[in-house]
């Protein structure tokens, strides 16, 4: 059941089958090993030339239209500098969480978003797709229930910040952050 609802949320399979196929490739030899640590990172090179339609840039960050909405209004929002996923983020990185959350806001601002139809969050990996943190920032409703499952805010407990979840509101990223904790699929 959760493996068929997995697999229909992320249709290209991009969470188990594509981490062993990486670790066949790496067991293969050194050169495949080559091949994928090279491979350039997307969220690295975007600029208008190459077609991604920006809507707010500065020297730290970058906001743009995801290419596949799943909202209304769909924002990522990078760090140009790059850091692989909010798995490796720790407590002193909770600061650029909130300037990451500052520039998705002024985005939505732009496009004049209520805050009562905002939301804000990363994908927790494996479920994440590009290697580079980003921060989706939606202008809701949803395209379709099945779009919205992706985004599932999973609330906290007394002594948690969120539950069980693939998806980290970006205020409870913040919050476990600055506890010190790092922010996994797992509650935390
Ligand atoms: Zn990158
Ligand atoms: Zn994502």
């Amino acid at each position: 059941m959760m493996g068929a609802l997995l697999s229909k949320l992320w249709p290209q399979r991009t969470i188990a089958p594509q981490a062993e196929e990486l670790n066949n490739q790496l067991a293969d030899n050194i050169e495949s090993q080559m091949t994928i640590s090279d491979k350039p990172c997307i969220f690295c090179n975007v600029t208008r030339e190459r077609g991604f339609d920006i809507v707010f840039e500065d020297t730290e960050f970058i906001a743009f239209k995801d290419h596949n909405p799943s909202a209304v209004q769909h924002f990522l929002v990078i760090p140009r500098q790059h850091i692989a996923t909010v798995k490796t983020l720790d407590k002193q990185d909770s600061l650029l969480v909130q300037r990451m959350a500052d520039v998705a806001n002024s985005a939505l601002d732009q496009f004049g978003v209520e805050y009562n139809l905002r939301r804000l969050g990363f994908h927790i990996p494996p479920f994440n797709s590009v290697q580079h943190l980003h921060l989706h920032a939606h202008g809701l409703p949803y395209k379709s229930l099945l779009r919205s499952m992706k985004y599932i805010v999973s609330p906290g407990s007394k002594t948690r910040n969120k539950g069980f979840s693939w998806f980290v509101h970006v205020e409870q990223a913040i919050q476990i952050l600055e506890r010190g904790q790092r922010i996994g699929v797992l509650p935390c």
